[in-house]
């Protein structure tokens, strides 16, 4: 039986932020499409190759290059009792494909972070990354100590090329076409678990584990 944690999200709702925690919290490996989708970028992979056009212009990757990449991680003996997925299912044909894979036994859970799309654009163009760790801090909102050096590990902290304001209002509109159906899709499921994400980091992370004790 695996254990499946699902953060669903606009861009820069805080899904990274709170996947890090989460992970480390629940000892559950963090799996992100997104940062897949980089290190094949970074290493020059075919997969890397083919997702850089959809990545650079805010769109979402086609389906079948994301399911293979993800089911091959997936495999990986780390996730044989459970892992969190950030970023990961973001169209219906996605969630379905998932859930054709699980067995009877294996459960899932997803928390939704809302925040209002007023505060998404701004929130998303300020964020720093770090390369080494994959921690979020923000320009203005936890300006790191040092500049450009993660308060986590000391990795370089660097802007994403899809943070700009422009590439992230069309990742916002995307999200709402072929994301956000995904809210109702568990919901109706009766697993669902939504927490305000506008509030703070810790705050944040407080609701999500009172959302996840709640369920048991
Ligand atoms: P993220 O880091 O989750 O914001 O993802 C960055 C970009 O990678 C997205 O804007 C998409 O182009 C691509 N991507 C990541 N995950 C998926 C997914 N599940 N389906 C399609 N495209 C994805």
């Amino acid at each position: 039986m695996a254990s499946l944690l699902i953060l669903l999200g606009a861009p820069g709702a805080g899904k990274g932020t709170q996947a890090v925690r989460l992970s480390a919290a629940l000892g559950m490996p963090h799996i992100s499409t997104g940062d897949l989708f980089r290190a094949n970028l970074r290493d020059a992979t075919p997969i890397g190759m083919k997702a850089k056009e959809y990545m650079d212009a805010g769109k979402l990757v086609p389906d079948e290059i994301v399911l293979d990449m993800l089911f091959e991680r997936v495999a990986a003996p780390d996730c044989a009792e459970g892992y969190l997925l950030d970023g990961f299912p973001r169209t219906l044909p996605q969630a379905q494909a998932l859930e054709g894979r699980l067995g009877p036994q294996d459960k899932v859970t997803v928390l939704e972070l809302r925040v209002p799309d007023e505060a998404i654009v701004g929130r998303a163009a300020g964020r720093l990354v770090c390369r080494k760790c994959g921690a979020t801090q923000h320009r203005e909102f936890s300006p790191p100590k040092t500049e450009g050096v993660c308060d986590a590990c000391g990795g370089e902290l660097y802007q994403r090329r899809d943070d700009t304001p422009e590439v992230v209002r069309e990742r916002l509109r995307v999200y709402h076409e072929q994301t956000a159906p995904l809210v109702d899709f568990y919901s109706a499921k009766g697993l669902l678990a939504s927490v305000d994400g506008s509030k703070s980091p810790d705050e944040v992370f407080q609701e999500l584990e009172a959302a996840l004790a709640e369920r048991g």
